[in-house]
Order: structure tokens, then sequence, then C-alpha cells
């Protein structure tokens, strides 16, 4: 999975690829240590979208997020998306992928790269994106390296592209 080391903030990053961030209700905020991986996805769906005679139109990030400890990216591609239903039980949570009836070749092509991205968080540290494990801390999972513990990340936290709601009506920028 390609990395990418030069993109460092959201801003950087709607610039680079702003028709990925175009949707109206895009949110996306996720761990300073996994923009490698994020900004890495985001150029290769590139790549792969413009190869095809350029699909980019179709093409829109709807969610990041942080979930049990690594990260959730949704997309839709035209009129398909991904849904996801989280089943918790006691000894863990099950998730389980909702995908199109009919998925695209491209859709299914999109899926895997952002599955496989999807993986890696699991083992990046969300603070400096070094080697980590997803931990249990007092109920809350989160992966961390062994530099970094759960009193430093309530500190270090970092979000860093959020684009909130705005009431209907409002441009938004
Ligand atoms: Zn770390």
């Amino acid at each position: 999975m390609t990395k990418n080391y030069d993109i460092h903030t959201g801003d950087q990053l709607k610039q680079m690829f702003p028709y990925q961030f175009s949707h109206p209700h895009v949110m996306c905020e996720f761990y300073r240590g996994w923009m490698p991986i994020v900004a890495g996805l985001c150029m290769e769906l590139d790549m792969l979208l413009e190869s095809l005679g350029n699909q980019r139109k179709q093409f829109q990030w709807r969610k990041m997020k942080e979930k049990l400890g690594s990260a959730r990216l949704y997309f839709t591609l035209g009129d398909q998306k991904i849904t996801v239903l989280d089943f918790h039980y006691p000894e863990g949570t099950l998730s389980h992928l909702m995908l199109p009836k009919q998925p695209t070749d491209l859709f299914g092509q999109i899926h895997a790269f952002v599955q496989a991205a999807q993986e890696e968080t699991k083992t990046t540290c969300m603070v400096c994106g070094g080697v980590a494990k997803t931990k249990n801390y007092g109920g809350y999972l989160q992966t961390l390296c062994e530099a970094h513990n759960p009193d430093v990340i309530g500190q270090e936290m970092v979000r860093v592209l959020r684009q909130p709601r705005s009431p209907k009506g409002e441009a938004s920028s």
C-alpha cells in the first residue's frame, strides 16, 4: 500500500484532490499518524480513476473516522456505496459490510484499496504512524505504539479534516 508523506494537513489533502472532498456533507476526522495512509490512498484512487478515462467526478468521500481503534473510510461511487453494521457482543464487535447489490468492477477495485488502508491503520500508531497494536484502554480501543499511551493521546489527538454540516441554505466554504 502506497504511503504519502508529503501531505500533512486536511487543507493540503483537499487542495490535492478537491473532487474527493466535494460532497456537501463530507466529514473527515482521523488521527495524524494515519495521514500517510489516507493521503496515499487518495493518491492511488486518483490515479485509478484517471486511468479509466477520468471517472473522478463519480467518486466522493462521505466520512472518515476512527472506530474501535482503526479508520473507517466511507465513499460513494456514482450511486453505489457500502453500509457497515456493527454488532456488539461481550467478546467484541463484529462488523458486517453490506455491498451494493451489483457492484461495478471499479467499485470493487476501490473497495479493495480502501479495505487495505483500513487494515493498515489497525497496526499504525494514531499519534506518530509507528508500528502499533490496538489495545483496550479503560474500555476504549486505541492503536498506539509503545511511546504513546492514552494519556498522551488525550492531548495529541489531532483531527485533521473537519467540515461540519452547515445549516440549510448556508454556503459551505
Ligand atoms: Zn506512536
